[in-house]
């Protein structure tokens, strides 16, 4: 089937109607599109696309297994202990939320510790944005109602890669350039999409999840505490997820989103233009510039150890 695909057609392939047209004309679903699609860019079969994606699912795995098993403090102290008290609140009783959703929450914040230990993680889109992604995927395939095999996390994460490939056609993919909706908000619209996908969803209710995900989070700034990617976004992955569950029930329930994907993409893109830079990854604005984060980065300072976000 793969092959089928005239190959002027991903060069043609810019929005998510055409991706939409595509998999409803050939009656495939989302993965199978993103295979095609991976094929095409890398030049190589279908197998070899499957090898590289269990590789980054075996990353993601040994990450978030790292980093719920460490409750050491992060370089700043900023964070460390933040996945290691969500697994153990994970293992009680909850009466606001399923084990499966603490596991998601717990598994987003230990990707973002881990990286804020500077051990390897798997960026998605980015390194800010890791958690949100692995968070669902991993969660869900140890979850006994959905027990996802490998085979399906690959298929989720195809799915979730090609939204973040279509979104990035039109945006950067970075906070200094639009803010923190390119970067968890896009995670959260990729993982919307590969829970839609994993659990049956027909494409036209990927993107909705997308959309409405990516809808709740348009407008959120970048504005990490003394520059480091610690504060807001370890705890902002982990609400990343939730907001992914909602956005892919909902779609699954049969909403839809008013607006169509295409153009809650464009809005975003206009509305990280109108962004202030103060807002955008300078650590000027927002949370950075509370007494507390300043507070904060004045210790740093101090220390003579105050970092830039820029490599993220
Ligand atoms: S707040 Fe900024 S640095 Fe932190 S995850 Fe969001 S975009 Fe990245």
């Amino acid at each position: 089937m793969s092959n089928e695909i005239d190959k002027t057609f991903f060069k043609q392939l810019k929005s998510f109607a055409q991706a939409l047209d595509w998999c409803e004309a050939n009656h495939q679903p989302l993965s199978a599109l993103a295979m095609a699609y991976e094929m095409h860019r890398r030049g190589v079969d279908e197998a070899a696309i499957l090898a590289q994606t269990q590789t980054l699912i075996d990353q993601m795995r040994a990450t978030v297994r790292a980093g719920s098993a460490d409750a050491s403090p992060t370089l700043s102290g900023l964070t460390g202990q933040l996945a290691s008290k969500m697994m153990a609140a994970a293992s009680a009783p909850c009466r606001l939320m399923s084990p499966t959703m603490l596991k998601m929450m717990a598994y987003a914040l230990a990707t973002l510790e881990e990286n804020s230990r500077m051990h390897r993680i798997v960026a998605c889109p980015t390194a800010g944005a890791s958690g949100v992604v692995p968070g669902v995927l991993l969660a869900l395939s140890e979850s006994p109602d959905v027990a996802l095999s490998d085979a399906q996390m690959q298929r989720g994460l195809l799915t979730a890669g090609l939204v973040g490939e279509l979104v990035s056609r039109r945006m950067f993919l970075s906070g200094a350039a639009g803010g923190c909706q390119a970067e968890v908000g896009v995670a959260t619209g990729m993982a919307a999409a590969a829970i839609v996908e994993v659990l049956g969803g027909t494409p036209r209710q990927v993107m909705d999840a997308t959309a409405m995900a990516f809808k709740n989070l348009m407008g959120l700034v970048c504005d990490p505490v003394a520059g480091l990617v610690e504060v807001p976004c370890t705890k902002r992955n982990a609400v990343g997820v939730v907001h992914a569950s909602a956005a892919a029930t909902m779609a699954l329930a049969g909403i839809e989103s008013f607006v169509p994907l295409d153009e809650v993409v464009d809005a975003m893109v206009k509305v990280g233009q109108m962004m202030s830079p103060k807002l955008k990854e300078s650590a000027e604005g927002g949370l950075a510039m509370t007494p507390t984060g300043q507070a904060f980065t004045q210790q740093l300072k101090a220390k003579g150890n105050v970092h830039s976000p820029e490599s993220e």
